[in-house]
């Protein structure tokens, strides 16, 4: 069973790593990945500690272009998007309360989770967003995008309304998967034990 929203985000320290420095990602077959997160009122000193810890977390993992807080078990409305990680003079986002205002057209990319490692699968989705978000500055802004920025942002905002990527895909993709989700879930279930 996923704990309450509120006890969740108090107990922020248990929700790291062995080493204390970044977040435990949590791993498909965690109920807190289909959990709704709740929108961040007022942004605090917390929310900065947080963003700055789920980039390092993010980076922490070779291919991770971008993190939502629900993916480290804290249910607030905050992402970190960084799709140049390799170019040094780009600066990684962090949005808070990311919204998509406007949706257009349609790609299919290839997607993969850091909670559902070792997967990947085409995806269907809008090719141009829209959103508006806050940044950790209380500023508000909109991004117009129809990039691999795009397919990020719907991707993460997603995990904020407790959906996976693999929820898009037809029923005959997510039975061929069958298999392959359930070793994901027993593997973690042995590690959390
Ligand atoms: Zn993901």
């Amino acid at each position: 069973m996923a704990g309450n929203p509120i006890e969740e985000n108090r107990k922020l320290d248990s929700h790291l790593s062995e080493d204390g420095e970044i977040y435990r990602i949590r791993i498909y077959g965690d109920p807190v990945l289909h959990e709704k997160a709740l929108p961040i009122e007022e942004i605090t000193e917390e929310d900065y500690q947080i963003a700055n810890r789920m980039l390092a977390t993010m980076y922490s993992n070779p291919i991770g272009i971008g993190l939502a807080a629900t993916q480290v078990g804290i249910l607030r409305r905050l992402i970190v998007i960084d799709i140049d990680r390799d170019d040094p003079d780009n600066a990684p986002i962090v949005l808070i309360n990311p919204e998509i205002l406007e949706q257009e057209g349609e790609s299919i990319i290839e997607e993969g989770c850091l909670s559902i490692p070792e997967l990947k699968a085409e995806v269907k989705r809008p090719e141009k967003v829209i959103a508006s978000a806050r940044t950790l500055d209380d500023e508000e802004i909109v991004i117009e995008d129809e990039s691999l920025l795009a397919r990020v942002l719907q991707h993460e905002i997603d995990h904020l309304n407790g959906i996976l990527f693999i929820d898009h895909l037809s029923r005959k993709k997510q039975k061929r998967l069958k298999a392959k989700l359930r070793q994901i879930r027993q593997e973690y279930a042995e590690i959390s034990v």
